[in-house]
């Protein structure tokens, strides 16, 4: 007998990763259009905690309009004899792993960031109330989690009610996140692994340090930990550090043993504090991506909560998936934004003094962490909106990524014949790119440090090309 049988859906591991398209959704729960969502795990003592309740606050999903997106809380209250607040980053980052299983809805995403959709066939099948959802969360932790001794669900669509408990629910992340914040990657032995966002990126393995935050944002060292502890066989486990190949990028003999092995062979090297050569992979649910802009030498970072076109002018969903599904791309980085809080924040790079754009959100965020001579030379939206502007802005508050264009010029021409700068027709380098990739058929050529000389550049429109 199934465990869910009084569920009018199917609910099991072959569901994970199913994505329900537009067309196809009954409702939308948060997700980009809704600014105040969340969910949010909260351990309580036992005598507060009803086990099994499931209560809705504001409308049902039967009341919902097809088609439409609603605000939406979800509460986790657990409670056990030995459970510890300590494990509320763990019990509620299982809520993404949980609904994934439901046979026609998608859970994307995290804390302040969740994005779910119900399709609409399961819509038709019965699945028209939160009751199942929260039976299905019920019976999932209750079984998963036996640390757990009950647990209540409560689910809130009443956007006053949202609204209200969404700065609450804020001020709870960030604690736990303070909490996480000091111990360094030199002082532990492990980091931890998590493997949960493989049903959406085969490939992808987070490595999870004191001071590399998982790329959700959800889940710190310290919840690596205790996950790894309370479930073994789940999607969270211990990495045996192992040597340190190189201090400066981040690379560990451990982490790219783990890497090879939880990738099945697909990656099998990580530098854990670059985006160049061997970046962290990216899953599809990083808070942030960090972008190399070849034109300044320098990094912007957009969240997935910017609206707008970053100033490269591209958005994030375009930049999330040039990167995305569990790939390492050269130059693009998915990642928390607690990252952007540790001293590790891509270090080998040269860290804040690399970052040149930044969403004002993001910029107020991380502000006191962003070193005090560098914080007023990052650029946001609302001081340049292209490239050109970006330069300019970045000469004038003498950026520190200056320095590179100096030295990048010195380079230039120390590598250009003497006589050729005075003569007509002198090689004149197009192109610069810390990594400039070719395709051709078959085949990707990638050019590192890339500079690309033409004694002549001929610009034709495409128009006169097709005449001729
Ligand atoms: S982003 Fe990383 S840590 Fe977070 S759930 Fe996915 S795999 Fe796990």
């Amino acid at each position: 007998m199934s465990m869910f049988e009084d569920i009018p859906v199917d609910v099991g591991v072959i569901y994970e990763g199913e994505r329900i398209r537009r067309k196809d959704m009954q409702v939308e729960l948060g997700g980009p259009s809704i600014k105040e969502k969340f969910e949010w795990a909260k351990v309580k003592p036992l005598d507060q905690v009803e086990d099994g309740k499931v209560t809705i606050i504001g409308p049902d999903i039967k009341d919902m309009t097809e088609g439409q997106a609603y605000p939406l809380g979800i509460l986790v209250e657990a409670a056990g004899s030995t459970l510890e607040p300590a494990l509320e980053g763990v019990i509620e980052r299982r809520i993404h792993g949980y609904l994934n299983f439901i046979e026609g809805f998608m859970h994307l995403n995290q804390r302040y960031d969740i994005w779910m959709r119900l399709g609409k066939k399961a819509f038709q099948k019965g699945l028209n109330s939160f009751e199942y959802i929260g039976k299905v969360l019920y019976k999932l932790f209750k079984s998963e989690l036996p640390i757990i001794e009950k647990v209540q669900i409560t689910f809130i669509t009443d956007p006053a009610k949202v609204k209200e408990m969404y700065p609450v629910a804020l001020e709870d992340y960030e604690a736990r996140d303070a909490k996480a914040r000091g111990l360094k990657d030199e002082e532990v032995d492990k980091f931890y692994g998590c493997v949960l966002c493989q049903s959406f990126a085969p490939s992808h393995v987070c490595v999870i340090t004191p001071q590399r935050y998982s790329n959700c944002g959800a889940i710190s060292w310290f919840d690596g930990r205790a996950s790894a502890q309370i479930d073994p066989k789940g999607p969270v486990f211990a990495i045996e550090r192992g040597e340190l190949l190189n201090a400066e990028k981040g690379e560990f003999s451990g982490v790219n043993e783990a890497v090879k092995k939880r990738s099945l062979g697909d990656v099998d090297r990580v530098w854990l504090y670059t985006a160049f050569d061997h970046p962290h992979t990216s899953c599809g649910c990083f808070e942030a991506v960090a972008f190399y802009i070849p034109e300044v030498e320098g990094f912007g970072v957009v969240n997935r909560s910017f609206k707008g076109v970053t100033v490269n002018g591209l958005a994030f969903s375009t930049l999330a998936d040039s990167t995305a599904g569990g790939r390492q791309v050269d130059g693009f980085h998915g990642m928390s934004i607690e990252y952007m809080r540790s001293k590790k924040f891509l270090a080998a790079d040269d860290g804040w003094n690399r970052v040149v754009w930044l969403p004002k959100e993001v910029k107020e965020r991380v502000k006191d962490f962003i070193p005090a001579d560098v914080v007023d030379k990052i650029a946001t939206e609302e001081d340049v909106q292209n490239i050109d502007e970006l330069k300019t802005f970045l000469k004038e508050k003498k950026h520190p990524v200056l320095a590179r264009w100096e030295a990048e010029a010195a380079a230039v021409e120390a590598a250009a014949p003497a006589e050729a700068t005075a003569e007509e027709g002198a090689m004149i380098p197009v192109a610069t790119a810390a990594s400039l990739p070719i395709m051709a058929v078959g085949f990707k050529i990638i050019l590192k440090d890339a500079k690309i000389y033409a004694k002549k550049v001929i610009i034709r429109s495409m128009k006169d090309e097709k005449k001729t």
